[in-house]
């Protein structure tokens, strides 16, 4: 058997575990397999398992696996920093983009999807550990972002995802998650409909778990180690 099948099965119980510890339904937590790197070939042997929610974070790959995923049934979150210039293709192989963070890529993609005639679901990527390095808009202004995201009608929010610090301290990642949870029920007051939260990944799921995640992002642990480290895909720098 695949080692990615086992790997599944192992995030599927460290997930139920993380819901069982803070009293939360583990059917209320989706996983989202981050196939950046990842061949089509082994993306293919973990939806086989049932899975259906994947995220890619580069334009080029996502419109290569897309071709060759097309027979079978999944969804596709984009969730990496999106260039102004890759939006028509985004919109085109995404069904939702995860990384709004900055109102002219917002007013672009309504622009777009308004010439498309579509609508997209969107959150919009909060930078919670202040790191420079990081996408996402901050922390103090994600609510007014929000508001001025709310009235792009082409743009359907969903909710709201991070990055958590990435660091072996659990509280300093915990602050992360919490500061999301706590912009959601600001904007929550104010009728913006940020159901979801996506925060969490291989090493810091149950945290996120406990701080009220309902989507996780996890490659690591079920695909193995990348070959190119994650500040490629972070930051401007590459
Ligand atoms: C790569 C990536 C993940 C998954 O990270 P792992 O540590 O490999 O689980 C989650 N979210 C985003 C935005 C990513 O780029």
């Amino acid at each position: 058997m695949s080692l990615i099948i086992v790997n599944i099965a192992t995030i599927k119980s460290r997930i139920k575990n993380a819901a069982e510890y803070s009293g939360r339904n583990a059917n209320g937590i989706k996983l989202l397999l981050a196939t950046k790197t990842v061949s089509a070939e082994n993306i293919k042997i973990a939806l086989e398992t049932g899975e259906t929610l994947i995220g890619e974070n580069k334009v080029q790959e996502l419109i290569e696996k897309a071709e060759k995923l097309k027979a079978i049934p999944h969804q596709t979150h984009f969730i990496g920093h999106l260039q102004s210039n890759k939006i028509k293709e985004v919109i085109k192989f995404a069904d939702c983009i995860q990384s709004v963070d900055r109102i002219e890529l917002a007013n672009k993609l309504q622009k777009r999807l308004e010439f498309d005639n579509k609508i997209i679901d969107v959150f919009i990527q909060v930078n919670t550990s202040y790191e420079e390095s990081k996408f996402g808009i901050t922390p103090e202004l994600a609510l007014d972002f929000a508001l001025q995201v709310k009235q792009l009608d082409r743009l359907n929010i969903k909710g709201l995802m991070t990055i958590g610090l990435f660091s072996a301290e659990k509280e300093r990642v915990r602050k992360c998650f919490r500061l999301l949870r706590a912009i959601q029920d600001k904007m929550l007051q104010k009728d913006i409909s940020v159901n979801e939260l996506s925060m969490g990944m291989s090493n810091d799921l149950e945290t996120a778990i406990e701080e009220g995640a309902t989507i996780i992002r996890v490659g690591t642990a079920i695909f193995g180690k990348r070959i190119y480290p994650d500040s490629y895909y972070w930051t401007e720098n590459k």
